[in-house]
């Protein structure tokens, strides 16, 4: 859901919301109009809705511009969703649907005993080791493996000589209390923070306190202690990172996820990527199909 102004609404936009925003008798009948223009059940991005020119359908996507995309994306990203890469404000499409999950996948779930140990069993295996504390700063330090599939940043391999690749981070603020409705609520509006997700809501678990984390959109210089989160996908970001890619062609390094890729990653869509990657070196290695 959303705060918008102390108001909380389904996001992503959906019909429901739509009833909220401009009552029911209303309501229903400019949601004939969106499933005329558009079909039922279907998905819109805002940018897409703005181009319309019926006047109606305008006003709503002018409301969900202005109440659910504007002020987030300047918070999210210092920039506004036209400045963006389109595929980015896509990701939360208007839907022409009575869904209010924030994700439509028709399996969604939460590792039985959280992500630490779900990570903790996948690492537990005589086959692997994990040297913590051991910052590779570059290309040389990587010579002597046969395959080396790299997540980090891309830049950093090679010091950064053509720039830093520009990433924008986040300041995750723990705070505890009894706090909210939902797992998370987006605050679209106001506040410096973008959301607040509160775990027990996520997780099921019962306890008289709770735990709520604020997420502080901010910039990523490449500081020591700060963590790249999100790239910043534009022409001249694209750029950069394909002449770094340049510079490992022909070398043994698979690159996989958000850093080494440069790329918008949800968790289900890298996990496939990882499978597939380590399918293709398996069949190389040994010549079986996996
Ligand atoms: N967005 C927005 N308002 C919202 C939710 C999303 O403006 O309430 C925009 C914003 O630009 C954000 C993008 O859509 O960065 C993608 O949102 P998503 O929730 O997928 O971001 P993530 O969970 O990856 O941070």
């Amino acid at each position: 859901v959303g705060n918008v102004y102390g108001k909380i609404i389904p996001i992503p936009f959906n019909l429901n919301t739509l009833n909220l925003v401009y009552g029911e008798e209303k309501g229903n009948i400019l949601k004939e109009k969106l499933e005329d223009a558009y079909g039922v059940g279907s998905r819109i991005s805002i940018l897409d809705l703005r181009k319309s020119k019926d006047p109606d359908i305008k006003a709503i996507a002018d409301y969900v511009y202005e109440n659910i995309f504007l002020k987030y994306t300047m918070k999210q990203w210092g920039q506004t969703p036209e400045e963006i890469a389109p595929s980015v404000s896509g990701r939360v499409p208007v839907l022409i649907s009575y869904d209010n999950r924030y994700f439509q996948d028709k399996y969604q779930g939460m590792p039985l005993d959280g992500y630490t140990k779900l990570f903790e069993n996948l690492l537990n295996h005589e086959n692997i080791t994990i040297k913590l504390n051991t910052k590779i700063t570059c290309i040389e330090d990587m010579k002597e493996a046969k395959n080396i599939i790299y997540t980090g940043p891309i830049d950093e391999l090679f010091g950064c000589k053509y720039g830093r690749l520009p990433y924008r981070s986040l300041n995750f603020v723990f705070e505890k209390e009894s706090y909210q409705s939902h797992g998370v609520v987006n605050y679209t509006v106001s506040e410096d923070y973008t959301r607040i997700t509160e775990f027990k809501k996520l997780t099921g678990q019962k306890d008289d306190s709770t735990t709520i984390v604020k997420e502080y959109p901010i910039p990523y210089t490449g500081g020591e202690g700060e963590i790249p989160y999100y790239s910043i996908m534009n022409e001249e970001n694209l750029a950069l990172y394909e002449k770094y890619k340049e510079l490992l062609k022909d070398r043994n390094i698979h690159l996989l996820g958000r850093l080494a890729e440069y790329k918008y990653y949800n968790m289900d869509g890298i996990t496939l990527k990882a499978l597939e990657l380590a399918d293709e070196l398996v069949k190389q290695e040994v010549g079986i199909n996996l």
